[in-house]
This record gives C-alpha cells, sequence and structure tokens, in this order.
C-alpha cells in the first residue's frame, strides 16, 4: 500500500517541523510549502492525498489558496486557524475547506482529523462509483436520525415525511451538527450558487424543519439561529 501524501502549507517553522516529524511518525509522506504561492505552484506535482492549509500565510491567504485548489480538485483540505474564531470557519468551510483544526492543537487530534477527511472522500468515492446497492451510513444527533439510502427521517422513533430541499438541509446541518454553517453556504449547498431566488426560501425551510424536528418550534433547541451568520444544529447537552 503507497503511503498517503499529507501537503502541509505552513509558514511557522515550529509548526512545520513538529507537523513534519508527528506525520512521519504515522506514516504518512510529508510535503511543505511555506506561503500561499507556493502552494498553488506546487500542488499538482505533490498530488497530495490531504492538505494542510494553514490560514495565514505570506503572500497569497489561506482562504485565497483554498478557494484556487479548489476550482482544480476534490482533494480533501483542513483549514488551520489560529484561534477559535466563528468567522474563519465559516470562511473556511465556504471555500470549499472540508474540516478546520484550531491553533494550538494536539498531533493526535490532527491526525484523527487527517484519517476522518480521507475516510469520508474514500466513502464518497465509493458509493458513486461502486454498485448502488452500497448503504450510505445513517446519521443520528439525539432523538433525530436521517438514512440517506433510504430516505427516511426519523425522530424520536417517528417516521417524518421530508420533501427533497428540506431533507438536502436537515442532512447538512446534522453531518456538521456543532458548527455554524453560513447562510450563504446553505444556499450555495443546497440550491446551488447560481441560485438568484428570494434568500427567505432557506429561512422558511428553516421554519419547516423546526415544526418537524423540534419540540417548541418557536423557541428551537435543535436547530438554532446564530445571528448574523446562519443556522447551527446543536448536538444535545450531555
Ligand atoms: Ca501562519
Amino acid at each position: 500500500m503507497t503511503r498517503q501524501r499529507v501537503f502541509v502549507v505552513e509558514d511557522e517553522e515550529a509548526f512545520v517541523d513538529a507537523l513534519t516529524v508527528g506525520l512521519t511518525k504515522e506514516g504518512f509522506d510529508v510535503e511543505v510549502a511555506r506561503d500561499g504561492a507556493e502552494a498553488i505552484a506546487r500542488f499538482d506535482e505533490v498530488n497530495p492525498d490531504v492538505v494542510l492549509l494553514d490560514l495565514m500565510l505570506p503572500r497569497v491567504s489561506g482562504v485565497d489558496v483554498c478557494r484556487d485548489l479548489r476550482r482544480r480538485s476534490r482533494v480533501p483540505i483542513i483549514m488551520v486557524t489560529a484561534k477559535s474564531s466563528e468567522v474563519d470557519t465559516v470562511v473556511g468551510l465556504e471555500v470549499g475547506a472540508d474540516d478546520y483544526i484550531t491553533k494550538p492543537y494536539r498531533m493526535r487530534e490532527l491526525v484523527a482529523r487527517v484519517r476522518a477527511v480521507m475516510r469520508r472522500v474514500e466513502d464518497t468515492v465509493s458509493s458513486e462509483s461502486e454498485s448502488e446497492s452500497e448503504p450510505e451510513r445513517a446519521l443520528q444527533v439525539g432523538d433525530v436520525s436521517i438514512d440517506p439510502d433510504s430516505h427516511v427521517v426519523l425522530v424520536r422513533g417517528e417516521q417524518v415525511a421530508f420533501p427533497l430541499k428540506e431533507f438536502d438541509l436537515l442532512s447538512l446541518l446534522m453531518e456538521h451538527a456543532g458548527r455554524v454553517l453560513s447562510r450563504d453556504t446553505l444556499i450555495d449547498r443546497i440550491w446551488g450558487h447560481d441560485y438568484v431566488g428570494d434568500t427567505k426560501t432557506l429561512d422558511v425551510h428553516v421554519k419547516r424543519l423546526r415544526a418537524k424536528v423540534e419540540d417548541d418550534p418557536s423557541n428551537p433547541t435543535r436547530i438554532v439561529t446564530i445571528r448574523g451568520l446562519g443556522y447551527k444544529y446543536d448536538k444535545p447537552k450531555v
């Protein structure tokens, strides 16, 4: 089996050293770019299995690098943000990052994230190319579960009917449970980025979802509004 290659785009020497040592020890090949322009120039030649992309880079920012790579590749991208900022996170996900991790991080957590995004990509590729009977994984958050294969949604054990867009929106929110998804991201992913309709469409759909999954739709605890940003599917408190 060939070793999987991680493209580390990072300008801080201490992080570069730690990542090179840590990831190599975990069995990955590591290639490093020290700024955004180098990352863009060398991406095709490096041909990585995953990109670990620092947000704050000299010359070309991580956001611009991400945007550029997304235009030509579906490679998994993990955005590295300097601080736990919801805005950075939202921007990262909007320009096509698959996941993000906040500095300072533990090497063990980072490796787990790298493996998780690569698994997700393998799952997508195999479900696209292999037999259609290959079931997609059911998703459960709290008392709501969805089965992408059969399109069945269970709310507190009861089957509830969801039209396609509502189903897609609920799936997207639940897949990212605990994270804020911006209005633009939600509209892009569900209605396409050429969508020209009223953005109220999103709110209407959210309202319909709440009517189906919330105990009290006027006082939502699952699909919550993050003012000025978007929506988040809250994980149940334990
Ligand atoms: Ca940096």
